[in-house]
This record gives C-alpha cells, structure tokens and sequence, in this order.
C-alpha cells in the first residue's frame, strides 16, 4: 500500500481551525521541512502508529524522554497502580523523596532538588536563583543552545527558533533580553572575553554541556572544563541545562561523562518517564534560598504530581538496576550511526556524523560542526529530502536538521539493520 497521510492531513487543518497552528509545540508542525505531520494513535517499545496506519521506527522519543521506550509494561503497570490511588494531592509524598534522592545519587552535585513541571520551569527557576544568590543580574548563554522559551533565555535559542526563524522572539521585552549575553559554543577566548569585559555582573552561564538544540554538538576536549574555570574565577554561578542530556549521556549526565560538577543542574525529560517533569537543583547552600526554606520564591500547583513520580521513578529504577544499560544503548546507536555513514560514503556523501551515549545527528555539511554558525551551514534541503524518504519508508526523525536523535532500549538489532537499509534509498533520493 502507498504511503498515505490522508487522515493526518484532514487531522491537521480540523487542529488549525482550534490550536495556533494546529500544533501545542512548534517544531511538531513539520514547518522545517514541510508536509504534514502524522497524528500519533498510540506508540509501543520503538514503534509510533499514526491515524492513517502507518508504523514508524521512532528516534524521537518523545523528544528524549523515552529511553525505556514507549508503553515501558513496568511504567505502564506503576502507573495504572499509582492512577487508583488519585491523580494529584497538593500535598507531600513519599515519592518526591524517593525520586529526589535517586536524581542525587545519580548526579551529586544536586545536593537539594526541588521538582517541576517542565524543563522551561527547571531552568526559569535556576535563574532567577542564581541572580538571587549572586545579588546580580547579567546571564551568559551559548547561541544555539536551547533552555525553555521564558524571556530570558528564549535568545538565539536553536532548535525550534532555529527551524521556525524566529531566533528572538517578539515579546520579549529587551530589557529583559538586554541581560542575556550570547557567545559561541566552544569558543574558550569568546567567553573569557565576556568576563574580562563584565563578569563582575554575571550571575551565571547556562550551559548545554552537550547541546542537542542545533543539531548535536559535542564539547572540545578542554571546554567544559574552561567554562568551569573561569565562572569560578569570577565567582558567576555554573548552571548545566542537563533536560536533555541527563540520564541520556549517562546515568550521571554529561556532568558524569565529563567529570565537571556545576554548581545547578536543570533535569527534565528522561526523569518523567513521559510525563510532565522538570527539577533543579545543586549546592544546598545555594538550593536553600529557595522557599520555604529561604526567600526565593518558586512553586507549583502540580509539581511533584504522584503519577509523574512514579513514572520518573520507575524509569530510573530500571535504567540503575538493568546491567550495562548505557553500554548496550551506546553500542546500538554506534552500530546505527556507522552503517548511516557507510551508506551515506557509498552515495559520495561526505556528511558529519556526531554521536554521545544514545544522542546522535547527522549533519548534511561537509565541514566540521563545532557551534551554531557551523550548523546553519548545512544543506538544510538535503536534510528535508532525506527525512521525508525516511518517513515514507517508516523511519520518523525529528522533523529538523537542528534536532538530535534518541536511540531507546527498546530498539531491536532488526530496528537498526531496516533503518541503515531505509537510508540507502534515501540517500539515493537526495543524490536525484
Ligand atoms: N533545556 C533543554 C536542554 C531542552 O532540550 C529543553 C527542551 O527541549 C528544555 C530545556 C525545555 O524543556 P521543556 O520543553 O520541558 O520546557
């Protein structure tokens, strides 16, 4: 049967008629790279099927959250329990605890941790402590780097900014956006440049240790390190934006994978199991200024939710507790990635292939990719080809060439080998 998105495609313009858009998260839109997106009838392990009966190989994840996976039967089953005891309390539990002290034991540099909605609440949130802390109010952050899309950081922001064009966003008052300074990721001389300049009123730089927000990068080696230097130096706070890269890299993070410990980390993703999460947290000298304990305000009706914390805690259980968890999902998506290349080589395509733990990206440029600029030089036509033959073939990537792409456990070796066989004819698709 001919691949057919017919439903999606009356799906789509009834949505328009109802939501901006039709979509409640740009990006979903397919804007980058045009058509219409499949509406999702429900997902399993590696698999998405949409309302036309298509099926997809799926390496979005839900965006990173599903590294178990879709319909995990354990999540599935502690949640179905969870449901019956009621949805939300607005009360403490046990479970905020017990998921607090997982997230500090798998990233200790998270001393306290406060639960949130999202990952634009985790780094909102971790902001505004950091200016209370340091009594100042500039912010550093990387262009292309993506944190959420409140006022301060939605500033040359990647990924769904990048796709969409719209790397400010109006509406944001400039005197807000005034204090967000922007410099290039991996450019040690840009930032020590910045604090030579004004560091005495930087209150922290927020970071992507990995960012997956312009496609994925990967940190010089040395980087990382020279961030955390030099925010000692002058004594700015050092904030991780780890929503994405936590649990993913390694069950550490990339503060784990790198060995540098910020002094806050934002979470998110991987640590909802699919539901709604956010969290930050860090030195608890700093994470008790925070209310109740200290005069920093943040709350939440729905924060700590029992069913978000039990698929966040129920996700971590198995990530900790399977033996060579990260070692089996970083070989899969090594595997995947090499046959990628080889195809891609076999077609005389010379494209950038960049890969940390389960994180990968194919950049459709021949020169190294290193920060934003070098990103934007890819061929973003050639990408958009590709993705569409993948799709067609029952391979769903991120609809943008600025994505990264998430491997899952439940991924099969026969998941990969098809996907590696999709890719040759589309790679002859983008040759035509
Ligand atoms: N930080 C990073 C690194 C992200 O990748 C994202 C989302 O993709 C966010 C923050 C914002 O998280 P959320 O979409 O949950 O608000």
């Amino acid at each position: 049967m001919a691949f057919s998105l017919e439903k999606s495609a009356r799906a789509f313009a009834e949505a328009k008629e109802y939501i901006p858009g039709g979509v409640n998260s740009p990006v979903r839109s397919f804007r980058g790279v045009g058509g219409t997106p499949p509406f999702i009838a429900g997902a399993a392990g590696s698999r998405l099927y949409d309302i036309d009966g298509n099926e997809y190989i799926d390496y979005v994840g839900s965006w990173g959250p599903m590294i178990l996976g879709h319909a995990h039967p354990a999540v599935t089953e502690a949640l179905r329990d969870a449901l019956m005891r009621g949805t939300s309390y607005g009360a403490p539990t046990l479970l905020e605890t017990e998921l607090a002290k997982m997230i500090r034991q798998a990233v200790p540099s998270m001393e306290l941790v406060r639960m949130v909605n999202s990952g634009t609440e985790a780094t909102m949130s971790a902001l505004r402590l950091a200016r209370a802390y340091t009594k100042r109010n500039k912010i550093v952050k990387f262009a292309g780097c993506y944190h959420g899309h409140h006022d301060s950081l939605l500033v040359k922001a990647g990924s769904g900014a990048t796709t969409l064009g719209v790397p400010d966003s109006p509406g944001v008052p400039e005197s807000i956006a005034g204090n967000t300074i922007t410099v290039a990721y991996n450019d040690v001389e840009g930032l020590e440049q910045v604090f030579r300049q004004t560091g005495e009123d930087i209150a922290a730089v927020i970071i992507e240790p990995v960012p997956g927000n312009m496609g994925l990068i990967l940190p010089r080696e040395g980087y990382l390190a020279a961030v955390r230097r030099i925010t000692q130096e002058y004594g700015a706070l050092l904030i991780f934006d780890e929503v994405m890269s936590g649990f993913r890299v390694a069950y550490g993070g990339a503060q784990a994978y790198y060995k540098i410990t910020p002094d806050l980390t934002t979470l998110g993703k991987v640590i909802g199991g699919g539901l709604p999460v956010g969290a930050y947290g860090g030195r608890r000298d700093i994470m008790e200024l925070i209310a109740p304990a200290g005069p920093v305000y943040q709350a939440g009706t729905l924060s700590g939710n029992p069913l978000a914390m039990t698929a966040g805690l129920t996700t971590l259980k198995i990530l900790a507790e399977t033996p060579d968890m990260y070692q089996k999902l970083t070989e899969k998506t090594q595997t995947l990635c090499a046959g990628l290349k080889a195809q891609a080589e076999k077609f005389g395509f010379n494209l950038q292939f960049h890969q940390i733990g389960s994180m990968f990206c194919l950049f459709f440029s021949d020169k190294p990719v290193y920060d934003y600029d070098s990103a934007k030089q890819s061929d973003v036509g050639a990408f958009n080809t590709f993705f569409h033959a993948m799709l067609e073939q029952g391979v769903y990537l991120a609809p943008s060439q600025f994505e990264a792409a998430f491997m899952s456990a439940a991924h099969s070796d026969d998941d990969i080998a098809a996907t590696i066989a999709a890719s040759a004819r589309a790679f002859a698709k983008v040759e035509e």
